[in-house]
């Protein structure tokens, strides 16, 4: 097994990874901006180098300097966790190229489900169904003349997007212009390619997406679905398993599609499919290629420590179980705790001067903060996940208001009070809920 890990990652998602190489008897080398020196897991790791300073371009994003701090303390493998490098395939094949793992897919497959007309023709091959759509879209014209064959509202999206960022809707063609241009801004700004493409935009669909597994030796198991229909601008808030609105003989249907077309294209490591499900029917978003934020529910009911798998995977292991052997037990949700004013939304950065988590059964908390941790304000506001599993969807909802209320974190403001309210409106307690009806019906909320 490895036996020295790097972990070009921040926050949470660094000491998680950390905490699964302990656990794993593994060693761990923590990459630092010069403002995340005193964070938890450069603390906890068994060492720390600092790559640069607290602009992600110069540290977190930097590879050289990433694969300079490998080297010099000579890891055997890297762990990219999520955002950041996750699926950048030069920075994976760069990796290789030093003789070190990369934890995670092959190059190639992260190069073609980062390209999401690729990854859409991809599974029309794998026979994945795939929402109406078109190829990349050339001028305003081109984009009026396919959007009047797919018919209207149509969404334009980034051929290399990602986080919700350079999606457009436009409800008729008087939108068109406006929504070509602006997605096309934000998809060159956020990754450098202005390439976009239009896809119809469903009315009320719900996000379901798939969790897989396999391994080097075309192994491929499938451990369930997450429902992450509780979104705002496109950001996923709440998560939960099962999803409420699958029945078994879907829920199966699903997990065969997405098991297939790993297995065609002989996909190594974790990986999401995610899809869209509206009046019955299915359709692929796009496959994201590492480890996702909501992970931890999926571990709660199948049992299995996905980051522990990638490491084994990545270590030429193969997966000890078969699909039979997998049981999926009770039910999980995940609140994403953001240091955001709970009204406006705006980043809350600045000191903790008060953390107590809660705790008790069934209760996990994975967070990097700490009593008088200071938040820098150079990232993304998500400071804790809190995870709630338990045998029924009710018994879980009890779980989580009790844990909720027992969270104390002072000094920032956060989003546990919006988080509250959700989980008190009737139509998230039936589980009748899309990806819009969160903006909907937020204003609404006591
Ligand atoms: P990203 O990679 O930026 O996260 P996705 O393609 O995964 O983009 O879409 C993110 C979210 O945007 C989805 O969960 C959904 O809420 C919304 N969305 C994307 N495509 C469509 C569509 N065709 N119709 C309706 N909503 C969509």
């Amino acid at each position: 097994m490895f036996e020295k890990v790097l972990i070009a990652n921040r926050g949470e998602v660094a000491l998680r990874i950390h905490r699964a190489c302990r656990e794993m008897g593994i060693k761990t080398v923590a990459v630092h901006s010069e403002a995340d020196a005193n964070a938890m897991h450069v603390r906890l790791a068994d060492e720390a180098v600092c790559i640069g300073p607290a602009r992600a371009a110069d540290s977190y994003l930097n590879k050289s300097a990433i694969i300079s701090a490998a080297t010099i303390t000579g890891v055997d493998a890297i762990h990219p966790g999520y955002g950041f490098l996750s699926e950048d395939a030069d920075f994976a094949e760069m990796v290789e190229e030093h003789g070190i793992a990369f934890i995670g897919p092959k190059p190639e497959q992260i190069r073609m489900m980062g390209d999401k007309l690729k990854a859409r023709e991809f599974a029309k091959e794998c026979g994945l169904p795939v929402v109406e759509g078109s190829d990349a879209l050339q001028s305003i014209d081109d984009a009026k003349e396919k959007a009047a064959t797919i018919g209207y509202p149509i969404i334009i999206k980034a051929k290399a997007g990602g986080g919700g960022k350079g999606m457009k809707i436009a409800n008729n063609e008087q939108e068109i212009a406006t929504a070509y241009m602006m997605a096309r801004a934000e998809a060159k700004a956020s990754f450098s390619s202005d390439e976009v493409y239009m896809e119809k935009y469903l009315q009320n669909p719900r996000h379901i997406e798939v969790q897989i597994l396999a391994d080097s030796y075309g192994h491929v198991v499938c451990l369930g679905e997450r429902d992450c229909s509780i979104q705002r601008q496109n950001q996923k808030i709440i998560e939960e398993t099962p999803s409420p609105a699958l029945n078994e003989q879907q829920r199966k249907e699903l997990c065969e599609l997405a098991k297939s077309a790993m297995e065609k294209i002989g996909y190594v490591s974790a990986g999401t499919l995610e899809f869209l499900f509206e009046n019955g029917k299915f359709y692929f978003l796009e496959m994201n290629t590492r480890l996702q934020v909501e992970h931890p529910i999926t571990e709660a009911v199948s049992g299995i420590d996905i980051v522990r798998e990638q490491l084994r995977i990545a270590d030429g292991a193969k997966l000890g179980y078969t699909q039979d052997d997998i049981k999926l037990n009770g039910c999980a949700i995940e609140c994403r705790i953001n240091a955001e004013d709970p009204e406006t939304f705006v980043p809350n950065a600045g000191k903790i001067t008060e953390w107590h988590a809660p705790g008790g059964l069934g209760v996990r908390v994975d967070s990097e903060i700490y009593s008088g941790y200071k938040i820098p304000p150079f990232y993304d506001s998500m400071i804790a996940k809190l995870i709630v599993h338990g045998r029924t969807r009710n018994g879980v909802l009890m779980r989580l208001h009790r844990a909720l209320e027992e969270f104390v974190i002072d000094g920032v403001k956060t989003t546990i009070p919006l988080h509250q309210k959700i989980i008190a409106q009737p139509e998230y307690i039936d589980g009748l809920y899309d990806i819009h009806w969160l903006e909907n019906n937020i204003r609404n909320f006591r």
